[in-house]
């Protein structure tokens, strides 16, 4: 490879939802001069939500897209270099870390901080994706707020499912949860929530096969929701006013597979109350190592930790 064209960082930051973009400012304003690139969706998940009522600071709450340029605005202010493209290749086998970017770039890292984040599963209709952001969600913690005093349905049946549905029962007037077998995966003691849940009715054996709604130039919502039972076929239909999709999160770590210790469904693994991985100098924040909160606020938080521990790293290299 030519040497000349390799460029260097102290900081490579991978991704840039809540979690990249708060390593960048942390990381920035410790001198390090951080890169960040993009990723697929800059932004992250939150670009395909609408309102964002519960990250402290906005006390009239803001619209998802808006904050992450928010967050990119102050990442830049300290001089971030940001660039929009994909890491498509990376060895860390050694330090620096090599990095292969689809802007035809080399880049040598002396840190890496991996913010790539998770997506969550959707169902892949056509109407799924028509009201996205408009009565269908797949947060609840998010968007269950929107929905106080009206009926909805949650689908899936596991632990995040029953979780969502009976979260959603605290708000809503009536919980669906469908779920396309006759048994939940989800653990007993969440089984029993929603068993005990009054105001939740699990629909068994059925998937989802459209969400209807009601267009008024820009501003759209969902009504109801069309069933097909997955054992006899037949079509069903629920008056609903907003939609949860709860059938898992893939983390986005395909890149680092086989450097980088990850559970049994991908996740990155960290060290305790810290943001190292197996590899010394780099860093998992956000998403892509927590399947247990998955919220901006503590996104951000974890991207501050891997920025200050990067600053510590290289602080104990000199
Ligand atoms: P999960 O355990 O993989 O469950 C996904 C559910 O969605 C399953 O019930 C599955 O049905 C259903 N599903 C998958 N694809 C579907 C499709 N295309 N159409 C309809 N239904 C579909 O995912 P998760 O619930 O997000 O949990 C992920 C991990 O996090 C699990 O290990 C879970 O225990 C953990 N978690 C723990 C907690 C907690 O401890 N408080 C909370 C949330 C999550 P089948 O059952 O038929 O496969």
């Amino acid at each position: 490879m030519n040497e000349e064209k390799r460029e260097k960082t102290q900081c490579l930051i991978i991704g840039s939802g809540p979690a990249g973009y708060t390593a960048a400012i942390y990381a920035a304003r410790a001198d390090l001069k951080p890169m960040m690139y993009q990723g697929l969706q800059p932004g992250g998940q939150l670009t395909t939500t609408t309102e964002v009522e519960n990250y402290p600071g906005y006390p009239d709450g803001t619209q998802g897209p808006q904050m992450m340029e928010d967050f990119k605005k102050q990442a830049e202010r300290f001089e971030t270099d940001i660039r929009w493209g994909l890491i498509t290749e990376i060895d860390l086998s050694k330090r620096p870390f090599v990095a292969k970017a689809d802007d035809g770039k080399t880049i040598e890292a002396e840190t890496v901080i991996i913010a790539t984040g998770a997506s969550a599963r959707w169902i892949g209709l056509p109407s799924e994706a028509e009201y996205n952001g408009y009565g269908v969600s797949a947060c609840a913690t998010c968007d269950g707020y929107f929905y106080r005093g009206k009926v909805v349905a949650v689908v899936g049946g596991g632990d995040t499912a029953a979780e969502e549905a009976t979260y959603l029962a605290k708000l809503c007037k009536k919980v669906y949860l469908i779920h396309r077998r006759d048994e939940l995966r989800a653990s007993k003691a969440m089984q029993n929530r929603v068993f005990h849940t009054k105001n939740i009715e699990v629909l068994w054996n059925k998937v989802p096969k459209e969400i209807t709604g009601e267009k008024e130039g820009f501003a759209k919502k969902v009504t109801g929701v069309t069933l097909t039972d997955t054992k006899t076929g037949e079509e069903s239909r629920v008056d609903i006013d907003g939609l949860f999709v709860a059938i898992g999160h893939t983390p986005n770590s395909d890149l680092f597979k086989g450097q980088l210790n990850m559970n049994e469904t991908g996740y990155v693994k960290t060290a305790p109350d810290s943001t190292a991985t197996n590899i010394p100098g780099v860093f998992a924040a956000g998403d892509v190592q927590d399947h247990v909160y998955r919220q901006a606020i503590t996104a951000a938080g974890t991207g501050c930790m891997a920025a200050i521990e990067a600053e510590r790293f290289l602080s104990a290299q000199e």
